[in-house]
């Protein structure tokens, strides 16, 4: 595997591999972009072609070819493996259709054909008349049918189940798909999807991962109306966006993304034309989906149930995504309709004109408040007050803020500075309850000291003298940390070639070597202030070193003197005491 690794990495370019999937901009001897891995405005995410890695300022992620891509796409070593042996036009040495790779690649090639069997019912099978009659009153053409790839579930569930046997699946493959289980009793597989409306769920690489069914109206079925297919070792729930693998174009061409509720309510636009739009399943979105959906677009069209502005798990979300920095609009369908499906059905002109007029998120608040509660009484006033004050409060923008708070305040005829006083007030409450919760889940204690070493790193390699200045820390300072010790070995020994930095690093350093490199690279610095850095984060770490030694000595103190150990007694005390000697002049270096 090793040498299929070398063999890639030799015939790619990082800058060009990456280019496919985030466009880079040049700047220096470096290539940037804006982060895909967190949010920021100005780029940070750095890639070198000299080290052929990547590293991001802003969230640290860093490494590879290979890790980008499995970051990235969120696809495991060996997927990764395959897809850039491709770009380079590699073939693989060995072997890998093996273990938890040929799982996965059975569970989508079965996917396929169940699929296919079941468009094939739907469209052309007798048992599938009234399923496409329903389909089709619903308004949905047969070209789009076949785009989607809707499907029906017969009530015969021998009739698939033999289909997938006689082409060579075994139960055991079966039942890893997810969408077939095993009875309690008669030991007999069934269709999880029995008799019902079957839609692909597929990811934005064109992968069918699973399946959502629903069934038909009047249908006697206990189970729910609407199924999904359980987690599986490629189906995440969290993870998957319904339309995005045909929508992610326009979506990022608009640099816009419409986001609805339920498979109907995303195809019935799509076909009217209205492109950029994908569904998510329920009113809560997951910071996976969120952020998959941020690769693409800034602005986050909601165009879901009228009441979701009531639903925690919705405003979670929305929260999330204001995190992401995402522009967050919500189509108001204007209590005329109960989704976008019946909306684009009745008229799709007019769901047109309200996406173009959706309306920032806060306003949409503001609104259904005052349309729910009225403003003519006080009682009113005081309930829109309540529903609306804590989502102004988090609004991070001072100036939007005070825009919001000034536009609540005309609405209701009050004046801004009491509608603020009031919003304050609420916050107080929300503050000391914050301060509760924080006290109950306080995290376990960060040990900085692997941080403030790969500082101490960052700072040694980013001197005009390298060796030199490691010579003078490593003359004081044992570094704790194995990884840093061995890198500051490394640059010691003198082998390292500062023009081509990783050609001599070990195969196991050369990631962090190298991104640590890059960091140091990134950050221009006096030297004055380097030194001083330096100095300081030198005399913490020595004073942790030095208070771990005292108190040490001092157990093995009181231990010898229990025992009239007078020997092992004095070296001890020795110890101590020029330990704390050494601490109390550290520390004054410390400021
Ligand atoms: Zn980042």
């Amino acid at each position: 595997m090793g040498s299929d690794v070398e063999e890639i990495k030799k015939k790619l370019d990082i800058v060009e591999v990456i280019n496919r999937m985030l466009p880079l901009k040049k700047r220096g001897r470096h290539y940037v972009a804006c982060c895909p891995f967190h949010q920021e405005k100005t780029p940070s995410f750095t890639v070198s072609p000299e080290m052929q890695i990547f590293k991001c300022f802003g969230c640290g992620k860093g490494g590879d070819v290979f890790n980008f891509y499995q970051e990235f796409n969120h696809t495991d070593f060996r997927e990764s493996l395959e897809e850039l042996a491709k770009i380079a036009g590699i073939k693989l040495i060995n072997n890998y259709d093996e273990g938890q790779n040929k799982n996965r690649k059975k569970i989508l090639e079965i996917n396929i054909e169940v699929a296919k069997f079941y468009h094939y019912i739907l469209t052309k099978h007798k048992l599938g008349e009234t399923a496409k009659k329903y389909v089709i009153d619903r308004g949905i053409s047969l070209d789009t049918i076949k785009q989607f790839g809707i499907g029906f579930s017969p009530d015969q569930q021998s009739l698939i189940i033999n289909y997938l046997q006689k082409k060579g699946f075994s139960e055991s493959d079966l039942i890893a798909t997810g969408t077939f289980g095993k009875s309690n009793y008669g030991n007999r597989l069934y269709d999880r999807f029995t008799s019902r409306l079957v839609f692909p769920l597929i990811d934005f690489r064109g992968q069918i991962l699973g399946f959502s069914g629903r069934v038909l109206p009047g249908a006697k079925k206990e189970a729910g109306k609407y199924i999904n297919s359980p987690e599986t070792e490629i189906y995440h729930k969290s993870q998957m966006v319904f339309g995005l693998n045909l929508a992610k174009d326009s979506i990022r061409q608009d640099n816009t993304v419409i986001v609805v509720e339920g498979e109907f309510d995303m195809i019935s636009p799509y076909q009217a034309g209205i492109n950029n739009i994908v569904a998510v399943k329920g009113t809560a979105f997951t910071e996976e989906q969120l952020q998959l959906l941020r690769r693409y677009a800034e602005t986050l069209v909601l165009a879901l149930d009228a009441d979701f502005a009531g639903n925690h798990a919705a405003i979670r979300s929305i929260e999330l995504a204001e995190k992401l920095d995402f522009d967050i609009k919500v189509v108001d369908l204007l209590g005329k309709f109960k989704d976008p499906d019946e909306a684009v059905r009745d008229n799709p002109d007019w769901f047109k004109t309200r996406i173009q007029s959706a309306v920032p998120f806060w306003d949409f608040i503001i609104n259904s408040a005052i349309n729910t509660y009225g403003v003519e009484t006080n009682k009113g006033k005081k309930q829109v007050l309540d529903m609306t004050l804590p989502f102004i409060a988090r609004i991070k923008s001072e100036v939007i803020q005070s825009d919001y708070l000034h536009k609540l305040a005309t609405m209701i005829g009050s004046d801004t500075d009491s509608v603020k006083k009031e919003m304050n007030k609420k916050q107080v409450n929300q503050y000391q309850d914050l301060a509760k919760t924080v006290l109950i889940e306080k995290e376990p204690e960060h040990d900085k000291r692997d941080e403030m070493e790969e500082r101490l790193v960052v700072l040694i390699m980013g001197a005009k003298n390298i060796v030199k200045v490691a010579k003078r820390v490593s003359q004081q300072l044992q570094f704790a940390t194995i990884k840093w010790q061995k890198i500051i070995d490394l640059i010691l020994s003198g082998v390292i070639d500062w023009e081509k930095p990783l050609d001599h690093v070990p195969e196991e350093l050369k990631d962090i070597f190298g991104g640590t490199f890059l960091t140091a690279q990134g950050e221009i610095m006096e030297s004055i202030h380097r030194k001083n850095e330096i100095d300081k984060l030198m005399a913490k770490l020595i004073s942790q070193d030095l208070k771990n030694i005292i108190a040490d000595s001092a157990k093995r103190v009181a231990k010898f003197e229990r025992e009239d150990n007078e020997v092992e007694l004095q070296k001890a005390e020795k110890e101590n005491i020029e330990a704390l000697f050494k601490l109390s002049k550290w520390q004054k270096l410390q400021k």
